[in-house]
């Protein structure tokens, strides 16, 4: 009997949690496995906005997919450029796969609501190789302002775009950085601006008011100005533009950070799935509607918070979820056993970081502040490696400075 051929597309946090759990629950005899990844590692997407200030090292951030997947799974390191629902097709660069049941995991890209000079100008926290390119440019632009004869102020100006979690973790990185840049090249730190610009009425929109004062009267203390209710409308070569009541501004600037929020991968929206910006909105057992051999899952997946009536933001903690329901669920269809298990986010809480040694969270549904909010988000940090890779993984790529 020919087995059926299970295809993951993707290795972040919902594609690896559901192929380390399904190589478990299906046996060799029941099913091939095939993972598609671009990269031969797995990165952390939530660490990013580490690597991308230059706080934490980029191989700090990722490891070897083979290091958690069984050796019985068929890793194919390839970039996925399209989806044929129709064909059970996957087209690769370079070559194609067939597939008896899906599970798309690919992540999201930023949203850039169409701003003329996003794409060309501003960097974006999306990946390793864009984390290394942020965190070299803000260094370039220290060294190369130390050579210039006629100094240009403007260079050392680094705007963030958007003050949501993103936005938020990455301010209070660089607020940490910036004072060791200007050690290492010799520059008053006053010279040196970060602003942050978001169009919201407020940072952290919808979070607990008395969290967000406090995020913002941390990051405002290191030096970070904001500039709320205001947004971003154009990004060029030297800087961005921006309007607030309708007054426009150009703000010159060195180093334009894209933060202002994500949509699903542009694989979806192509393959022809109904979709709100790349995220499908999923039945509850996590298949694409129609399609009854296609699970998505993570930032490409839309489901609805019933008590509000709006979708969960995509997280990694619903990714990581999901991938638990969508392993069981596949087992159960290759099992011919029918029962299928419907999605139910259990949102544990949120904590921001605000640096190495500071953050602000609701766990529980109690808030957090400060070492203790901070100790809680390396706790997290560590939960996730722990969840794909064991313990092993823990120690070698965990966080254990507490304190
Ligand atoms: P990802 O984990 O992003 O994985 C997608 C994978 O697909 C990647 O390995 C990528 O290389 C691969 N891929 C993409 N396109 C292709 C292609 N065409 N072909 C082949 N492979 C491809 N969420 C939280 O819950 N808590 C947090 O603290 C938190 N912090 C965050 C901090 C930052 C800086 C950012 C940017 C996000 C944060 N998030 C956090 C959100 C969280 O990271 C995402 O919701 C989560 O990563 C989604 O998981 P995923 O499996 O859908 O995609
Ligand atoms: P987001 O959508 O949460 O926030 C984007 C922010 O940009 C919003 O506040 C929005 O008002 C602002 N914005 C949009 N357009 C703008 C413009 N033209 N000018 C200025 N500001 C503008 O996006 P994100 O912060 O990238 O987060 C993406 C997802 O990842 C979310 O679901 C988030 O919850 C999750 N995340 C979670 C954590 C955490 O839990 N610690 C950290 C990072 C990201």
């Amino acid at each position: 009997m020919n087995k059926p051929k299970v295809v993951v597309l993707g290795a972040g946090y919902g594609g690896l949690i559901t192929v380390t759990r399904l190589q478990k629950l299906v046996g060799v005899n029941e099913a091939d496995i095939t993972l598609v990844n671009k990269n031969d590692y797995h990165y952390e997407t939530t660490w990013l906005h580490e690597a991308s200030a230059g706080t934490l090292h980029h191989d700090k951030c990722r490891y070897q997919i083979k290091d958690v997947i069984s050796s019985r799974v068929n890793f194919v390191q390839d970039t996925v450029t399209s989806i044929k629902p129709e064909e059970k097709k996957i087209v690769l660069e370079k070559g194609e796969l067939d597939y008896d049941y899906l599970v798309v995991s690919l992540g999201s890209q930023p949203e850039t609501f169409g701003i003329q000079g996003l794409k060309e100008y501003a960097f974006g926290i999306t990946n390793i190789n864009a984390a290394r390119q942020l965190r070299e440019h803000i260094e370039l632009q220290f060294a190369t302002y130390q050579t210039e004869e006629n100094k240009q102020d403007d260079r050392l100006t680094i705007v963030v775009g958007g003050a949501g979690f993103t936005g938020i973790e990455f301010l209070g990185e660089l607020s940490n950085r910036v004072p060791k840049l200007c050690r290492e090249y010799d520059i008053d730190p006053k010279k040196v601006r970060i602003i942050c610009v978001e169009a919201a009425p407020t940072a952290l929109p919808g979070f607990d008011a008395e969290l967000v004062e406090y995020a913002v009267s941390h990051l405002e203390r290191k030096g970070v100005e904001f500039k709320i209710g205001t947004a971003i409308k154009e990004c060029t070569e030297d800087g961005i533009v921006v309007a607030k009541d309708d007054v426009m501004e150009e703000i010159k600037a060195g180093t334009v950070v894209w933060a202002a929020g994500v949509r699903g991968n542009s694989v979806v929206e192509e393959a022809g799935f109904e979709n709100m910006r790349g995220r499908v909105k999923v039945n509850p057992d996590l298949r694409a509607p129609g399609h009854n051999e296609v699970f998505i899952i993570g930032d490409c997946s839309l489901i609805i918070n019933e008590e509000i009536n709006r979708p969960y933001p995509p997280t990694a903690q619903i990714a990581m979820q999901q991938g638990e329901t969508c392993a069981k669920n596949l087992a159960s269809l290759i099992k011919g056993q029918g029962e299928m298990e419907g999605f139910k986010p259990d949102i544990k809480g949120t904590v921001a970081s605000l640096g190495e040694d500071d953050a602000v969270g609701t766990v529980f549904g109690k808030k957090l502040v400060g070492t203790k909010a901070s100790f809680m988000k390396k706790m997290i940090d560590n939960r996730a490696l722990f969840m794909v890779g064991g313990p092993g993984m823990v120690m070698k790529k965990g966080k254990f400075k507490f304190f």
